[in-house]
Parts: structure tokens; C-alpha cells; sequence
């Protein structure tokens, strides 16, 4: 574990070491199993106990009511694009006949609406593209843009934090009734959330909630109930929710992993509240440097929506930023080049990454900030 780095990774990401202890120590045998978990049956008595586990844990962590199920799935939060929209719009969805509205305030709810068009109608709700997605609508940006809300919309579709452009909505927008449709691929569990303000939550799992492979899927069942039986079997969530996720064979491991991360938080933190402390705390003193240094660290995200789990943001030059990432690898801080179609740097600080390394970053981005006088 000493050659380990500080990792900023946008995903897959850093993971808590002690989850990675576990999995260690539990590997060749799961304890009074006899094997590992990568060798049973999904449908064995200690897998079967393991799903439930990490679906009480997240039930707990979030607060998730009897009438909202919570599956583990495959094809990542790229299938979920499509998916949440075959089940509730176009003629296979339960909600056939209306449209859905997207708010596009960055790279993956654009794609994400890309998607859904393939299964139905979709209309575009706000749309920040002309600043290159650095903003989220009014009122929680000033002077930006307002929504443009359908009232009839089956759902409103929005990703809660842009893992590329680092823009996160502090809370969600006001639909006036609207379902909401959230991807929370990358801000999941890093805060509570008020379960009964979501249709539908989804959330692949290698940024926040454990490792590739799964994806996170909070539904409000009778939402979803009318999806036609016409829909690909794996595609329509009432497969999944007759089947508590084992209707084929589920990625046991990736949801072995997700346990023990849920289980990691609650013994870390007790709870969402002080797991959103520590990552605005987190947040905190990497953004403090950028006010610092407005014209030499440029945020990208403007002020009322930058993201706590990635910062992003610009040096002067091409130049600097090169001599910026590979003076921050020789201390051990790992994958901060940003998204190229934002540049820059980008420091991704999940649940997982401790703030000794935000710390770390944080005093070497004075110190670099010093050096150039
Ligand atoms: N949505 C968001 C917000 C993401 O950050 C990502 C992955 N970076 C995805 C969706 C796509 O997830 P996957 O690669 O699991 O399909």
C-alpha cells in the first residue's frame, strides 16, 4: 500500500482502502462460504445474501421508500440513456404519447439525449452548450437562462453533476410535478437525497459506489409498470423488479464491492449528511485556491454550481498545464489532466479519495502557483 498515489481519476476511481482490504483478505474464501465470490452461483444462499446487504445498506443510506425499487444492472450508465426512455416514452413506454424533456447542461445528459431520441420524443429544456456547459439554469446560476418546462412531459431528464465540465446542481430543479429522470453516475451517495422528488435514478457505480461493472437503479415502481412486455426482456425494469435483479446472471462481484462500500460509509461517516460535510470540506479547499488565483487557475464551472466532486478548471497555457500535471505526478497525484473538450486540469474528489490527498493538492497548487511569480 505505500506505492499507492493519490488518484484523481474521473472513473474508475479510487476506492476506500479498507473496502480494498476486505476484498483482499475475502478473496480466496468468503467467510464459512468455502470459495470466493467470484466462483458461487448468483442464486446461492451467500450471494443472496450479499445483494440484499448492499440493496439495505443503499435503502438506508438513502432513505429509499417500499415503493421505489433498487436494481443492479449491466451496460453502464450509457445503457440507462436509452433505457429510462424506452420504458416511458415512444410506443413501448408507459407514459406512450407524451414526449420528455432534457436539460443539457454537459457532455453526458447531451448524449443521454441522444439516446432517449432513439426511443421517443424528446425536446430540449435548457441547453448550455454555447458556453461550452458552464452553467446550470436560473435561478441557481444568475443570469442565466431559465428552463423551459413542458408540463405535460412524461419526465424531466437532468444529470445532476457534469463529470466532465465539474457543473453539479446543488439541488434539484423544480419540475412543477414533472417526474424527475436523474443520472447521478457521478455524485452517487455523496449526499441524502429526497428519494420521493425522483422517478428514476440511475448511476453507474466506478465513480462513487464501487467499482465497473454495475449500475445503480433507484425506480419508483409504479412509474415504470406500463412499460409494454414488448420491450427486450433485460431492457424493461419490471423484468428486474419481479426479479430483484437476478433475472440473468448480475456482475456479482461489482455488487460485492458495492456492499462493502456501503457498509465503508456507514462506519466511516454514520450517514449522507456527514459524508456531504466532509465533501464540501473537501471541495472547499481546492476551489479557495482558485479564488485565490482567478486569472492563473480558471474555474470552469461558474459560481452556484460547481461540482464537489470534480474540479475543473484551466491554467494560462498549454505549457503550464503540461509543467502543472507532471510536477503533480512526481508528488504522487495522479490523472489530473482534464476532458479535452475542456482542457485544462480536473481533480476528481469522490467519497473515497481522503482529504489528506486533497490537502496534498491543494498545497501544491500554491506552491506551483508561487514558482511562476
Ligand atoms: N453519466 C455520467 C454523468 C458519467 O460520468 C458517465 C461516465 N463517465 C456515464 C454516464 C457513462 O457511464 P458508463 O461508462 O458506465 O456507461
Amino acid at each position: 500500500t505505500d506505492q499507492r498515489v493519490f488518484n484523481f481519476s474521473a472513473g474508475p476511481a479510487m476506492l476506500p482502502l479498507p473496502v480494498l482490504e476486505q476484498a483482499r483478505d475475502e478473496m480466496l474464501c468468503l467467510p464459512g462460504v468455502g470459495a470466493s465470490v467470484l466462483e458461487i452461483s448468483h442464486r446461492s444462499p451467500a450471494f443472496i445474501a450479499i445483494i440484499e446487504a448492499a440493496e439495505a445498506n443503499l435503502r438506508t443510506l438513502l432513505g429509499v421508500p417500499d415503493d421505489y425499487a433498487i436494481l443492479f444492472l449491466q451496460g453502464g450508465g450509457r445503457l440507462q440513456f436509452w433505457m429510462t426512455a424506452a420504458n416511458l416514452i415512444g410506443d413501448l413506454g408507459a407514459q406512450k404519447g407524451k414526449s420528455a424533456d432534457y436539460l443539457l447542461t454537459g457532455s453526458w445528459g447531451k448524449q443521454a439525449m441522444a439516446e432517449a431520441k432513439k426511443a421517443g420524443p424528446v425536446r430540449v429544456a435548457y441547453d448550455s452548450s454555447a458556453t461550452n456547459f458552464d452553467r446550470l439554469p436560473a435561478p441557481f446560476c444568475e443570469g442565466a437562462a431559465k428552463m423551459d418546462l413542458d408540463p405535460d412531459a412524461a419526465y424531466v431528464h437532468y444529470t445532476c453533476n457534469e463529470t466532465i465540465q465539474g457543473v453539479q446542481f446543488p439541488t434539484e430543479p423544480d419540475t412543477g410535478g414533472v417526474p424527475l429522470v436523474c443520472d447521478a453516475s457521478s455524485d452517487f451517495l455523496h449526499k441524502p437525497l429526497d428519494i420521493s422528488k425522483y422517478g428514476l435514478i440511475y448511476a453507474c457505480a466506478q465513480k462513487n459506489a464501487g467499482p465497473a461493472g454495475v449500475t445503480i437503479v433507484v425506480v419508483k415502481k409504479d412509474l415504470v409498470a406500463n412499460a409494454s412486455p414488448d420491450l427486450p426482456v433485460y431492457c424493461n425494469y419490471n423484468t428486474h423488479i419481479a426479479d430483484n435483479s437476478l433475472n440473468n446472471t448480475p456482475p456479482t462481484f461489482s455488487i460485492y464491492i458495492v456492499k462493502l462500500v456501503t457498509e465503508w460509509l456507514m462506519q466511516e461517516f454514520g450517514d449522507l449528511k456527514a459524508v456531504h460535510h466532509h465533501n464540501q470540506k473537501k471541495a472547499g479547499l481546492l476551489y479557495d485556491v482558485l479564488d485565490a488565483s482567478p486569472d492563473f487557475y480558471i474555474g470552469h464551472a461558474q459560481p452556484g454550481c460547481r461540482s464537489l466532486m470534480n474540479v475543473a478548471f484551466r491554467l494560462p497555457s498549454d505549457d503550464l498545464t503540461d509543467a502543472f500535471l507532471s510536477g503533480a505526478k512526481k508528488r504522487n497525484l495522479t490523472d489530473l489532466k482534464g476532458h479535452r473538450s475542456v482542457g485544462g486540469a480536473r481533480a476528481s474528489i469522490y467519497n473515497a479519495m481522503p482529504i489528506e490527498g486533497v490537502e496534498a493538492l491543494r498545497d501544491y497548487m500554491v506552491e506551483f502557483r508561487s514558482e511562476q511569480g
